[in-house]
């Protein structure tokens, strides 16, 4: 089946980059969310990107401008049911996503595939509470969209082979690499990322080393190019412990428990880049370790 027109919920940093490559792709965009300022601060972080990307001579001024001309906003979260393909990309809390789809569903057209961008949650529990889970299934993008070059697909176990295919088909008119990933916790890359991020959170915690150090560590001895902690804060720290916790629960395997001292940062509020400070405080002119 053909995809014309993208539904996207949520304006965050995944939303906003998810309708940046979805448009300059060619598909209509409605971006839905709850909050009015999230969706102006999308659309301005987009055209930011875009310039960027001008600037560079990756896209032409005028592609920007039909890419831009190709979105539309929207607080009203019914509107998206004339698309074709939504992808929700709220914040990563079960209750959120289903009271999303609870309100969704009633309005969608019969044929509309629907996704979610979801970083751990089970596709099939989701998809199970919708009247399509055969039309369901997990599109998992990188942060930051514009930049990275996979798209996790995942299907549930009632996901049927023509929506796969359609998902697919998106990934490729994008020029992104698809992976296919089974229905367990956090998928390939945060199966495999968030522990290592957790035990350099473990290794601060035990002080065998500090913030730089450890960063520095690895991106010096492992060849990584950013540290395990200011990826951490560049994910949200938030983020991070979310998927740790479906990884524990889903798993119920020991190895995953959140190291504590990553629980005491969030709880102090202290979620990494977005709220200024995580394992670095980004309120200066340069970030300097918080330990
Ligand atoms: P974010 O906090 O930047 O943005 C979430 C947005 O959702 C906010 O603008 C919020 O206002 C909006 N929202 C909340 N409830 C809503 C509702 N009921 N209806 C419409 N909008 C609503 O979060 P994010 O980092 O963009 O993450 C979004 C999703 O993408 C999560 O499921 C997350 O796990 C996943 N994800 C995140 C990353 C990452 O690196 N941050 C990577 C891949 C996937």
């Amino acid at each position: 089946m053909e995809i014309g027109k993208i539904g996207v919920v949520g304006a965050g940093q995944m939303g906003n980059g998810i309708t940046h490559v979805m448009s300059l792709a060619g598909y209509e965009v409605l971006l839905n969310d709850i909050s009015k300022d999230a969706l102006d601060q999308g659309l301005a972080v987009i055209r930011k990107n875009m310039e960027r990307q001008v600037s560079r001579d990756k896209i032409t001024a005028d592609q920007m401008e039909a890419a831009l001309a190709r979105i539309t906003t929207t607080l009203t979260l019914t509107d998206l049911g004339a698309t074709d393909l939504v992808i929700e990309a709220a914040t990563e809390r079960e209750t959120v996503k289903q009271a999303i789809f609870d309100e969704l569903l009633p309005h969608l057209l019969p044929h509309t595939i629907l996704t979610s961008n979801t970083s751990s949650i089970s596709i099939t529990r989701l998809a199970s509470r919708t009247d399509r889970p055969e039309k369901f299934m997990g599109f998992h993008f990188m942060n930051p969209v514009p930049v990275m070059q996979l798209v996790e697909l995942i299907r549930g176990i009632a996901t049927d082979r023509d929506t796969y295919d359609a998902c697919f088909a998106v990934v490729e008119k994008l020029g992104k690499t698809a992976a296919s990933a089974e229905d367990f916790p956090a998928f390939i890359v945060n199966r495999i990322l968030m522990p290592m991020i957790n035990e350099a959170v473990y290794t601060l915690y035990e002080g065998v080393g500090n913030v730089k150090s450890i960063d520095e560590s690895m991106k010096l001895g492992a060849n990584h190019p950013m540290g395990p902690l200011e990826l951490a804060d560049f994910i949200g720290l938030d983020t991070c412990l979310a998927i740790m916790n479906v990884l524990h629960d889903g798993l119920a395997d020991t190895k995953y428990r959140p190291c504590p001292l990553l629980t005491k940062y969030v709880e102090a509020g202290w979620l990494g880049r977005k709220t200024g400070r995580g394992f670095y405080d980004y309120r200066g002119d340069v970030p300097e370790p918080t330990r």
